[in-house]
């Protein structure tokens, strides 16, 4: 993984290892670390700008993540 996608269990407590599907058909497996919020909430690092809240991929220069809007997080089902 690369652009800080990775988390470790030390940085955010408690945390644990979760694997998410993504894409249209869900066919995509990310395996990465949800901080657990309450109940089967947890958050974890945005899959489409790392955590940074900035997408810097195109062709227009660095813009407000549309994903995460910025907060460079996501809310998963654990
Ligand atoms: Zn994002």
């Amino acid at each position: 993984m690369t652009r800080g996608f990775e988390q470790s269990p030390e940085e955010e407590a408690p945390s644990e290892r979760v694997v998410v599907y993504c894409g249209f058909l869900r066919e995509t497996e990310v395996e990465t670390f949800a901080e657990v919020i309450g109940g089967i909430a947890g958050r974890i690092a945005c899959l489409e700008c790392g955590g940074s809240g900035v997408w810097d991929f195109g062709y227009d220069g660095p813009q407000v993540c549309v994903s995460c809007k910025g907060t460079g997080k996501q809310y998963v089902s654990i």
